[in-house]
Formats: C-alpha cells, sequence, structure tokens
C-alpha cells in the first residue's frame, strides 16, 4: 500500500519538476576534481563566492599535482575570500595528494573511495557522484534541503545523514540527483529561510509548514533550524 507521505512526496517531485525544469548544480565546473574542489570550498560558503573564486583558481590549478606542488601559503591566498581558508586549503592539498598517491590522479567514483579523501563527508561524496559521474548515490543535504525537506514534512531530523536516510526511503532513486538542485531552487526563489513566500508556493496546498511562522503569528509544531552543514 502507498503511504500517504510517498503520495505526498510523489506529489512534491512532480511539482518541482514542472516549476524547475533547468535546475542544475550551481557550482561551476568542467570536470570531476574541479567539482570536488569547488563542493569542499563550498561548505559554509555560497555557491556565488565559491564560483567568483575558482574562476580564477581553475585557470591556475589545473590537476591534482598543480594543487599539491603549490606552497600551501600561495594556495590558501587563492582562496582568502572563502570561509574557513586555511583549513580548506590544508584538505584540499592532502585530497590531491591521496588522489595522486591511491588513485592514478583521477578523483574516484566510489563512496567509500571519496570519504578516504580529506574534507569529504557524504554530502560532498553525493555532489560528486551524482553531478561528475551520474552515480545516484544519495540525496545531497545542504541547509536548503534540510529546511524545505523539515518544513514538507519529509523529516523530522536535524542531522544531514539522517535527513538523507529520510530522503532516500521516499524519493525514488532515479531523482536522487536532481531533487535537491530543485528543493535548493525552490529554496532561494520561494521557501527562504526567513520569509517564505508560502502564498506564491506551488506546494502550498500540500505542504504542513512544520516550524513556519505564519502570518497570524501561529508556530506550527515541529523543529526549527537545521544544523546540516551548508
Ligand atoms: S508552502 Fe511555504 S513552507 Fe511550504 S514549501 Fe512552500 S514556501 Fe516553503
Amino acid at each position: 500500500m502507498i503511504s500517504d507521505k510517498q503520495k505526498r512526496t510523489d506529489e512534491i517531485i512532480k511539482r518541482l519538476k514542472k516549476e524547475y525544469p533547468d535546475a542544475h548544480c550551481a557550482l561551476n565546473h568542467s570536470n570531476a576534481f574541479e567539482l570536488l574542489v569547488a563542493t569542499i570550498l563550498s561548505a559554509q560558503c555560497t555557491d556565488e563566492r565559491v564560483n567568483i573564486v575558482t574562476a580564477t583558481l581553475f585557470r591556475k590549478y589545473r590537476t591534482p599535482h598543480d594543487y599539491l606542488n603549490a606552497a600551501q601559503e600561495e594556495l590558501a591566498q587563492d582562496i582568502k575570500s572563502i570561509n574557513f581558508f586555511n583549513t580548506k586549503t590544508r584538505n584540499i592539498q592532502a585530497a590531491a595528494q591521496k588522489i595522486v598517491e591511491n588513485f592514478g590522479g583521477e578523483v574516484p567514483c566510489t563512496m567509500d573511495e571519496l570519504l578516504t579523501l580529506n574534507g569529504v563527508a557524504r554530502k560532498t561524496a553525493n555532489v560528486v557522484l551524482g553531478n561528475a559521474f551520474g552515480i545516484a548515490s544519495g540525496v545531497v543535504v545542504d541547509t536548503h534541503v534540510a529546511r524545505l525537506s523539515q518544513r514538507l514534512g519529509l523529516t523530522k531530523e536535524t542531522m544531514p545523514e539522517k535527513i538523507e536516510k529520510d530522503l532516500n526511503e521516499f524519493v525514488p532513486q532515479k531523482d536522487w540527483v536532481m531533487f535537491p538542485h530543485r528543493l535548493i531552487f525552490h529554496g532561494r526563489a520561494v521557501c527562504n529561510a526567513r520569509k517564505p513566500k508560502c502564498g506564491d508556493c506551488v506546494l502550498n496546498d500540500i505542504c504542513p509548514k512544520i516550524g513556519v511562522v505564519q502570518e497570524a503569528g501561529i508556530l506550527t509544531p515541529g523543529r526549527k533550524g537545521a544544523k546540516a552543514q551548508k
């Protein structure tokens, strides 16, 4: 028997597909390694800021060897407008080293292998697998996906890996790569963190609006805020 939650999830997917037919990965990249670097940089930072930095970065550093051979201070300078640039510099260079030493200079294409790279957790691995290799390994959970999934009643969890588990259960695997992009587009355009435009939302009639403060000042039951990474 199909559950109400499954039916609602299917309807959400259908409407968002229609609303955002052109949704895509917001991080500019031309290969798997660039996407890996961009995704590491994007933690706690906007995609817009990352794209500004990588426009120059990817012209200067083209391969894992280039990052590995760079002086740590120089790479840190090149990404200094990004939050936590010192930690990210170390992670990118350590990941580049492992890619060179353990994977023949190519970004690996399995979850287990990607998780061996510094600075790579499930979210980053899902982004790379889904968008660079076309492998649906799980739903990417960033701060938009976490917020919308909670408001839409698709999860009660706050930790990204638990949210992903809930979404993986109800979102068909064929939609795992595109569904988060569409949620992110919707989060930016309509379901903002501070002031969701429920009156303009295509999901209004099927959204329980968990945790959303309505104009009447009523707080619907649910959890506020997500602890999800970026
Ligand atoms: S109805 Fe409101 S809370 Fe629900 S998805 Fe739309 S904007 Fe977000």
